[in-house]
């Protein structure tokens, strides 16, 4: 029995609306029993919240525990790297509480010499939190990044993601981060132990080529590429030549699983 570690947006829902094949596909492997994770980029909501948001548009069960977060891996990290270590955190409210979760303590500012800055996505950064976070990274702080995403399709079209607001870090600071989230391997790793299944039986799936498919083929997993969310109506073949990445799958949507 394969396990699944799958993306959440444009795989299973875009936004507010469901993805029309997904709850049919995730009540196929819940009837075969198939373990699963949710693993998503996004840092701004806690596991609870990606597990409500799923119950209220696909209609199926989740819970918090199935779902892996870029903020609960970069709380982990630092917390592992530095236990108890004090963080100026730029994110929302998925961040903050997965690193007090993880035993960290948050700064408020620069002046508290915090040890790391962890940044992720901010919907309300402002100059001075720049200010704070590259003095304090230039003071010596880490410097960790929840994940690369440069824009966030929405429906107000294509917004700042949480790598936009690293790239004005890197450049205030001088210092490059430490990535998290997908295609790094330090969150598939947490992915992968937290399924507990050698990684080459676990499938990961996500729309995203250069994230999802990318990190899954990095930690050794299976793949499955789905032209939907971000990959809807992209030509697939000059997909892969551009990016050299290449799925072991390519579905045009989630019930086209060969052996569902
Ligand atoms: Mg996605």
């Amino acid at each position: 029995m394969p396990g699944y570690i799958l993306d959440l947006d444009g795989t299973l829902y875009a936004g507010t609306n469901p993805i029309p094949e997904a709850a049919a596909f995730l009540n196929h492997l819940r009837e075969q029993g198939a373990p699963r994770l949710f693993v998503t980029n996004n840092s701004s909501r806690t596991p609870e919240a990606v597990a409500r948001h799923l119950r209220e548009i696909l209609g199926i069960p989740a819970e918090a525990e199935e779902v892996l977060t870029s903020a609960q891996a970069a709380a982990r990290y630092q917390a592992e790297a530095a236990p108890g270590s004090r963080v100026y955190a730029i994110g929302e409210e998925g961040l903050r509480q997965a690193l007090v979760d993880a035993g960290l303590v948050l700064c408020d500012d620069a002046d508290e010499k915090p040890d790391a800055v962890v940044q992720g996505i901010d919907r309300s950064f402002t100059y001075e939190k720049l200010f704070a976070a590259s003095r304090a990274i230039r003071a010596g702080a880490a410097f960790i990044a929840t994940n690369p995403d440069l824009q966030l399709p929405t429906e107000r079209g294509l917004t700042p993601g949480s790598g936009s607001l690293t790239a004005a870090i890197r450049a205030a600071s001088g210092q490059e981060p430490v990535w998290i989230g997908k295609p790094s391997p330090i969150i598939m790793t947490y992915a992968v132990e937290k399924l507990g299944l050698p990684a080459d039986e676990i499938w990961v799936v996500g729309d995203n080529l250069r994230t999802d498919i990318a990190g899954g083929l990095a930690a050794g997993c299976r793949t499955a590429w789905v032209l939907t969310g971000i990959a809807s109506g992209v030509d697939p073949e000059a997909e892969m030549a551009a990016s050299g990445i290449r799925p072991e799958r390519i579905l045009r949507h989630l019930l086209d699983w060969p052996d569902l």
